[in-house]
């Protein structure tokens, strides 16, 4: 656990439940009460500092979102930044690794993955940590409802490689892939702190979408 940088991260964390689950494992009622509607949820793996997912809750009043981070120091900074947006309704952060989505959502809880600028792990020794990993797509399909999608950004080519062929290997369907998302730059496109970093040094970005054929 990185706390050295952040000593006061924890207490921080405690005084803001509302946003900031402490204990997501014991939602024995599901997420959907907790948000109060049955509107579709959305989650990130690997949030970071909160800017997209934070973005994407104030553009998307009625889907829920919820960004999962797994270092303290990291989540406390997309928590500050979920205060100063007026802590958005349909919002939820929590401090997990995505390994333990299980423990964390139902089965069929979920309607849509976001992975963006994930660590591509470029050792062979640590490609199940990646989070396109053949184990963690068993983990999405899962929670996710049928025919759930992913949503994946990236600037590392390899590791889009990687995924590409994961999720075809996987059995899912490619609905969309963009080899340099920046030179079509939809309109909706929410940007992630890493993106506005590589895209700055005029790497393209690379986007997928694909779906569960279940
Ligand atoms: N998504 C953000 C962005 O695009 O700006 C952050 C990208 S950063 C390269 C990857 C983040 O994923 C890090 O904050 C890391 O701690 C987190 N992460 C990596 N593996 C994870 C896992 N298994 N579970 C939860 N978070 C993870």
């Amino acid at each position: 656990m990185r706390l050295r940088n952040k000593p006061w991260a924890r207490d921080f964390m405690a005084e803001h439940p509302d946003v900031l689950l402490a204990e997501p494992e014991k939602l024995n009622n599901g997420w959907h009460t907790l948000f109060g509607n049955d509107h579709p949820i959305h989650i990130e793996v690997g949030t970071g500092m909160g800017q997209f997912i934070i973005g994407m809750a104030l553009a998307n009043p009625n889907v829920n979102y919820i960004g999962i981070e797994h270092f303290d120091n990291v989540i406390v900074s997309a928590l500050e930044k979920a205060i100063e947006a007026g802590k958005p309704s349909n919002l939820r952060l929590f401090r997990a690794n995505g390994v333990d989505l299980l423990k964390i959502f139902h089965k069929g809880e979920i309607d849509r993955v976001y992975l963006n600028f994930s660590d591509p792990w470029p050792k062979t020794r640590h490609e199940k940590r990646r989070l396109t990993h053949e184990s963690f797509l068993k983990l999405y399909e899962t929670v996710l409802v049928p025919g759930g999608e992913i949503h994946f950004k990236t600037d590392n080519r390899h590791l889009f490689e990687y995924s590409l062929v994961s999720m075809s290997a996987y059995g899912m369907r490619l609905k969309a892939v963009s080899l340099d998302l920046h030179a079509e730059m939809p309109e909706d496109n929410i940007m992630t702190e890493y993106e506005e970093k590589f895209s700055a040094k005029g790497q393209p970005i690379y986007r997928l979408e694909s779906q569960y054929m279940n």
